[in-house]
C-alpha cells in the first residue's frame, strides 16, 4: 500500500505545460467486465483533454495506460485503481488503492493527488494488538496484508509497538482480546500511541484469525479516520476569532503564499484554474494580483493541487473532505 510520504513525492512531480496524466478507475469485481476497462479508460481521458482546453495526453502516455489495464485488470478486481502518467517526466505509476474512489482523469502539470490522500486519510494502514495473560499477538494491516508479531508479556509490547509505530505515516491502533489484557496494555502505552488509539474489542485472543482481526479492527479504524477529519474541521472553524484562521479559496492562496499554512482543508474534487507567477512563485485565480504579473505569469490547470503539494512541503497537514460541503479552509501557524 502506498504510504503518504510515497503521495506528498509524487504530488511533487511537475511539469511546465500540462501533460501529466491521473487516472481513476473502479476495476468491475467480475472478470468479464474487466474487458472493458480501456474502452472506459478512454472515455476518462477524453473528458479530461476536452476539460484541459483541447490538451492532448501523449500518445505513449495513453498506450502505457491502456496496455496496463489489459494485462494487469485482473488483480484489481473490485478495487479503485491510480495511475499516473508523463513520460517526459520519467513518471508511470500504478497501484490499487485502499477505498473506492469515483473514475476521473485529469491532465495536469502534476499528479492530482487529492482523491488518493483522500483514500489514504478515510482508510489508512493500522496496527492491532491482541492481548491475553500471556502474550500480545501484533498485526500490521495494509492492503491485503496482513502481518503478524507476537510478543511475550504485555509491558514489552506497549514498548515495541512505539518503537514500530514511530517510523512512517502516524497509523491507528487497535486492541483486542480479553477485557483485562486491554485495559493493562491501554494503561502502559505512551501518550503519543494513546492519541492514535482507535477503539477496542473483546475476543477469545488464542481462536482469532487474522481475517476475523481485520473483520473487528476495520469499523473502528473507519471510526476513528472519520472522526478525525472531522476534529481537524472543528479546529479550523474554532479558530476564527483569534485570526488564526484563512476562510475561503483567496484568504488560503495568500496563507499557502506566505508559507502559514499548519492545516489546509480542501474538497477531493473539482479544478479551479489560476496563475502561477514565474518570478515569485505566488499563486493567484486572478492574472493581476502580483507586482510581477504580465512579465511572468504561467497558468496552472488547478491552483488547488498547487495549494495542496505546498502544503505538505512545508510540513503542514492536508485534510481532502469527501462528502461535506467543498469549502477550502485553512488554520495558520500562530
Ligand atoms: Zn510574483
Amino acid at each position: 500500500m502506498i504510504t503518504l510520504a510515497e503521495a506528498v513525492k509524487l504530488g511533487a512531480v511537475h511539469t511546465v505545460y500540462p501533460g501529466v496524466l491521473s487516472l481513476y478507475l473502479t476495476v468491475p469485481a467480475d472478470p468479464a467486465g474487466a474487458r472493458a476497462l480501456p474502452a472506459r479508460a478512454g472515455e476518462l481521458i477524453g473528458a479530461a483533454e476536452t476539460a484541459a482546453g483541447g490538451g492532448r495526453v501523449r500518445a505513449e502516455d495513453r498506450r502505457w495506460v491502456l496496455e496496463n489495464l489489459q494485462v494487469n485488470g485482473r488483480d484489481w478486481l473490485g478495487r479503485t485503481v491510480a495511475m499516473f502518467a508523463c513520460a517526459d517526466a520519467g513518471l508511470s505509476e500504478a497501484f490499487p488503492l485502499p477505498c473506492h474512489q469515483p473514475d476521473r482523469a485529469v491532465l495536469g502539470i502534476r499528479p492530482h493527488v487529492r482523491p488518493l490522500l483522500a483514500a489514504l486519510q478515510r482508510c489508512p494502514a493500522y496496527r492491532v494488538a491482541v492481548v491475553d495473560q500471556q502474550r500480545v499477538w501484533q498485526y500490521h494491516v495494509a492492503d491485503d496484508e496482513t502481518g503478524t508479531v507476537t510478543v511475550p508479556v504485555a509491558a514489552a509490547a506497549a514498548a515495541m509497538l512505539e518503537r514500530v509505530m514511530a517510523d512512517g505515516d502516524p497509523e491507528p491502533l487497535v486492541i483486542g482480546g480479553d477485557d483485562d489484557g486491554i485495559r493493562q496494555l491501554f494503561a502502559s502505552l505512551p501518550p503519543g500511541l494513546r492519541e492514535r488509539f482507535a477503539g477496542s474489542f473483546t475476543a477469545d485472543a488464542r481462536t482469532l484469525t487474522a481475517a476475523r482481526v481485520r473483520e473487528l479492527a476495520a469499523p473502528l479504524v473507519a471510526r476513528w479516520a472519520a472522526e478525525r477529519a472531522e476534529h481537524l474541521a472543528e479546529q479550523v472553524a474554532a479558530t476564527r476569532p483569534d485570526g488564526l484562521a484563512a476562510i475561503g479559496l483567496r484568504a488560503c492562496l495568500s496563507a499557502v503564499n506566505a508559507s502559514a499554512v499548519q492545516t489546509l482543508i480542501v474538497p477531493d474534487q473539482g479544478l479551479v484554474p489560476g496563475y502561477e507567477c514565474g518570478r515569485c512563485g505566488d499563486l493567484s485565480v486572478e492574472a493581476d494580483s502580483c507586482p510581477d504579473w504580465g512579465t511572468a505569469a504561467l497558468p496552472v490547470p488547478d491552483v488547488i493541487e498547487e495549494m495542496v503539494t505546498r502544503t505538505l512541503e512545508d510540513g503542514g497537514r492536508v485534510s481532502c473532505l469527501h462528502d461535506g460541503p467543498s469549502r477550502i479552509e485553512a488554520r495558520l501557524l500562530g
